[in-house]
């Protein structure tokens, strides 16, 4: 991923905007500002609404034959490169951290539908836990005939495809993520410690559902530090590769 045009890290932040023009869109950013994103070939488009001037940009960012970010903002900045721009490439880098491993685009697709709902239709709080590891009541903001709806969402991961919520859409979308894991992590990766926390991984083992090729699969998460009693308890039932050992299979 590091071949990839559209990822910025510090330096490079750096050499296409000035301090205060880099910090204006680090606050869009965090801010939830940029509400559309879509990766194409060669191409990212989004919308950034801009609530100072209580408008809604249109936004393209390509790369020119010599490597250089070309903008195409509706906004009027005369910098090349604007602020809407900086927190377009925040969303981009934020959104490809989590999905590094995602290959085809009916995938991407669905990703990008729950990415979508979770930061515009659903509110999250902390129930218990914290940021990196918690558990969390999501709830839709559109009305539905059966009042809100409610489900819980449990994070064990915030770079990792191996949280849970109750909701139905999770089994349905096969794709180990749904639009309130979506919210959470939405929500999350602006807070303060999020970076930390995604290092630090989930502090326990633990067993979970995960989605491949469109079937579940039981598998094993052990950290590092998984004790020898439950290292060899662990053997019993799940083999190398952390799936669970199906003795009817053969
Ligand atoms: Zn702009
Ligand atoms: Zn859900």
């Amino acid at each position: 991923m590091n071949s990839d045009l559209f990822i910025y890290d510090t330096e490079r932040f750096n050499s296409i905007a000035s301090d205060d023009i880099l910090q204006q869109g680090l606050t869009f950013f965090t801010e939830h500002k940029v509400v559309a994103l879509d990766r194409q070939d060669h191409a990212l488009i989004a919308q950034v609404e801009d609530s100072d001037v209580n408008k809604s940009y249109k936004i393209e960012l390509t790369q020119s034959t010599g490597g250089k970010l070309v903008v195409q903002c509706e906004c009027a900045d005369q910098n090349s490169v604007c602020k809407h721009a900086v927190a377009v490439l925040h969303s981009y880098k934020a959104y490809t951290d989590r999905y590094k491993q995602d290959i085809d685009n009916a995938t991407q697709e669905t990703i990008q539908g729950c990415i979508h709902k979770g930061k515009h239709d659903i509110r999250v709080k902390l129930i218990s836990g914290n940021l990196g590891f918690g558990v969390w009541q999501a709830t839709s903001t559109i009305p539905t005939a059966h009042g809100p709806q409610a489900y819980q969402v449990h994070i064990r991961s915030l770079n990792k495809r191996v949280n849970y919520c109750t909701c139905p859409d999770l089994n349905r979308n096969r794709l180990g993520t749904c639009q309130h894991i979506e919210a959470v992590l939405h929500y999350a990766q602006s807070k303060p410690g999020f970076s930390a926390f995604k290092e630090a991984g989930s502090p326990v083992s633990f067993v979970y559902l995960a989605w491949e090729n469109n079937k579940p699969v039981i598998r094993l998460y052990p950290i590092a530090t998984m004790s020898d009693d439950l290292t060899a308890i662990c053997a019993d039932f799940f083999c190398s590769q952390q799936d669970f050992y199906r003795p009817f299979a053969r």
